[in-house]
């Protein structure tokens, strides 16, 4: 069976972004990428379930040229090939989704790992999106997933408990911290995914129907007030509190 897993490459948490001069997309020089954390933990699943039940796994990942340190990050973890949908165009979540949908059709996946967010734009959406447009089945953000014949059984968490789902393929999940620990790339990989492809292919275009038209930092943190050091300082910290804070 063929499993796709879709990757998206994105700034590293610890970069300190800059907001671009047309005050809408980040000033991308000095920023350093990495593969999307919650993806590493898709592309191990995708590993699993191929050693369990055989196959082959496609990484696709939408964006430019350096996407594709990401991609072969992912062929080195032992991902069998990649495909990079160029474009370094804005593109909202539809478009994404509808242009990971044909090339995840075009491949013939029936199983397709997402991370269940960017860590970038934090969307959480594209996954969910290219199951509608694919109108494969979905379990988003998945905590445990096994695969039998064509049943898969995933669990999720929610408040206080877990959810367990049964659906069948074809089929998209979503990943979420706590289903699997990535494999690091070893020295063996790393040296195969120099053999392996990337094939490289322009990504279909759709329309966008939102558009980012400012972005903003942060207002800084204001200086803390104190207020006096014993009870005298209660009634003037709860007026505040009330009248400022407006959280009483
Ligand atoms: C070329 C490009 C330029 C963009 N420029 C801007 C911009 O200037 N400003 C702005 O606010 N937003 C920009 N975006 C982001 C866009 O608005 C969407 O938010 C984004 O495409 C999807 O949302 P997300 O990144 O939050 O993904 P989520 O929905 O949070 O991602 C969930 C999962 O989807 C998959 N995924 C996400 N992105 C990709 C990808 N590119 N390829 C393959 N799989 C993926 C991964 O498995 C990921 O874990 C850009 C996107 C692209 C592709």
């Amino acid at each position: 069976m063929k499993i796709a897993v879709c990757i998206s490459h994105v700034p590293d948490t610890a970069t300190n972004i800059k907001i671009g001069e047309d005050g809408k997309t980040i000033d991308k020089s000095g920023v350093t990428y990495v593969l999307n954390p919650y993806d590493e933990i898709a592309i191990e699943e995708a590993l699993k379930t191929k050693e369990k039940i055989g196959g082959e796994v496609v990484a696709i990942s939408l964006g430019d040229d350096s996407n594709k340190e990401s991609i072969k990050k992912a062929l080195a973890m032992g991902v069998d090939s990649g495909v990079l949908l160029k474009d370094s165009n804005y593109r909202d979540s539809v478009s994404l989704a509808k242009a990971l949908a044909e090339e995840i059709k075009a491949q013939g996946a029936e199983l397709v790992f997402f991370g269940k967010q960017a860590v970038d734009y934090d969307n959480s959406i594209t996954g969910q999106l290219t199951a509608e447009f694919l109108g494969y089945n979905c379990v988003s953000v998945a905590v445990g997933f096994t695969l039998e014949d064509n049943k898969i059984t995933a669990e999720r968490e929610i408040e206080g408990g877990k959810e367990v789902m049964e659906t069948t393929l074809p089929a998209v999940i979503t990943t979420q911290k706590g289903l699997n620990e990535p494999r690091y790339a070893s020295l063996k990989g790393i040296m195969a995914a120099k053999r392996k492809t990337i094939e490289e292919k322009d990504a279909a275009t759709f329309d966008n129907f939102v558009e980012v038209v400012a972005m903003k930092r942060p207002q800084g943190k204001q200086a803390g007030k104190i207020l006096g050091s014993d009870a005298s300082a209660v009634p003037e910290l709860v007026r505040l509190l009330k009248e400022e804070a407006k959280v009483i």
